[in-house]
């Protein structure tokens, strides 16, 4: 068995990576497990996945020196955010220059984000990465923790980082109990091409089906993010190409007139949360802790933010020579993300409560609502500062300096 380490992170997704890229060049021993190596970025092909980036997590990865990575290899700014629903006709705009900002976020390749840290965590003497092996069993053992992986590693370290995701085995060997709530909706990626320049705008349009976005890729084709009611979303995936197009033309009828769409791939939607975000010695980040509806595009921005404020409690305890694992500490993080994390899902889940009724009355004031927003421009700007990520108790690489 090799020497003790500091920590072991479970998960080299974009979150686990943007963690141990957080410490890299700290005194601090790290090591990442990943079970299955992220998929390569590549220039002649657009990766289907893709996140929108808040100004905070842009931010976070620049202050790991990635984000100038991110941005060599594809990043389309998106400046302006426009939200319609289908019922009542109305439409609401967010626009940067509104707040006095450049842009809004960028839409990035999740390809791109891990490639990008990837290469940071290389460069790091104190980060080892061991890819296609995962981590199977925790123990604890006279103030340290004993993990061992798939491929026969047996690693001792002060603490154990969960960032494996919505189905997290580290979740469940430390018996973090959690509530779980599907959304009966199933959302479909695909990227479009389309007959006009998305003009750098990223487009929402609630259907009493779920939400349907558009979001603007720098070679002036679409990611669309199609969150449907299952069995309607079921259908969508086994039509014909034609008959696809055909209907989301139909279901956004909008300027744009897609013209051609890649695969589509599906995923199962479902809100999570953890009672707890840690236990003597381990600690949870990202998916791992909270999954939400990709409607407001939140997911992995309120991870980066875990990782952020995670390694910054970490740094600020070595400081004072205390217990990265102690329970102290990893309640100082719970208490810093906790409540962030569980404003930002009750906020997603009234968004889609909201457009989900189907009652007159509620159209009524649904179109009162967004009419009231459009006009008001200080409800305008706290919705930006909420989208950009720039509002709540930030850790400090989060904190967005237009540069
Ligand atoms: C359709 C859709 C659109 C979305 N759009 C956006 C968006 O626009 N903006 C946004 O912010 N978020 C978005 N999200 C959410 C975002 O994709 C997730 O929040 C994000 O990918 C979570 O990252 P993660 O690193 O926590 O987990 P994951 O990406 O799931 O990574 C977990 C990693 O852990 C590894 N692993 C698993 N088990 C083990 C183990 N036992 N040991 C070791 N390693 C293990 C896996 O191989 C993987 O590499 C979207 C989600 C969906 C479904």
């Amino acid at each position: 068995m090799a020497d003790p380490i500091d920590i072991v992170v479970a998960g080299g997704g974009m979150v686990g990576s943007a963690f141990a890229a957080a410490l890299a060049d700290s005194p601090l021993q790290i090591h990442v497990i990943n079970a299955h190596p992220p998929s390569p970025w590549q220039e002649h092909h657009y990766d289907t996945r893709v996140s929108a980036i808040n100004l905070a997590s842009e931010s976070i990865l620049s202050s790991v020196d990635s984000w100038q990575h991110v941005q060599e290899r594809r990043a389309a700014p998106f400046r302006e955010i426009e939200v319609s629903d289908h019922i009542t006709g109305q439409t609401l705009c967010f626009d940067a220059a509104d707040s006095g900002l450049a842009h809004l976020g960028h839409i990035v390749e999740n390809s791109a984000i891990t490639e990008a840290l990837r290469l940071r965590l290389e460069a790091a003497p104190n980060v080892t990465v061991s890819q296609n092996d995962r981590v199977q069993s925790v123990n604890h053992a006279q103030g340290q923790i004993l993990v061992s992986t798939e491929q026969h590693q047996i690693i001792t370290a002060r603490l154990l980082v969960g960032a494996d995701g919505a189905t997290s085995t580290i979740r469940a060997l430390s018996g973090i109990s959690f509530n779980r709530v599907p959304y009966g909706q199933t959302a479909l990626v695909s990227t479009v091409t389309t007959r006009e320049h998305h003009g750098d705008i990223a487009r929402q349009r609630f259907l009493p089906t779920g939400p349907i976005a558009f979001l603007p890729l720098a070679d002036g084709r679409c990611s669309i993010v199609w969150s449907a009611d299952s069995a309607y979303a079921e259908k969508l995936m086994a039509m014909t190409d034609p008959a696809f197009l055909a209907e989301l033309n139909t279901a956004f009828p909008n300027q744009l007139d897609v013209t051609f769409a890649t695969p589509r791939q599906s995923f199962i939607l479902e809100q999570l949360h953890t009672s707890t975000y840690c236990v003597e010695r381990i600690a949870l980040i990202g998916d791992a802790a909270h999954t939400l509806h990709p409607l407001a595009g939140l997911g992995v921005n309120l991870g980066l933010l875990d990782a952020a404020s995670l390694a910054e409690t970490i740094l600020h305890v070595i400081d004072h020579h205390r217990d990265i694992g102690g329970v102290s500490t990893l309640r100082r993080y719970e208490r810093w993300r906790k409540g962030e994390n569980t404003l930002a899902l009750a906020t997603i889940e009234a968004i889609h409560q909201f457009f989900q009724q189907s009652n007159p009355l509620a159209h009524q004031l649904r179109a009162a609502g967004m009419s009231f927003c459009q006009r008001n421009p200080f409800i305008n700007r706290f919705f930006v500062h909420r989208a950009t990520g720039l509002s709540g108790d930030l850790p400090r690489a989060a904190r967005y300096a237009e540069t």
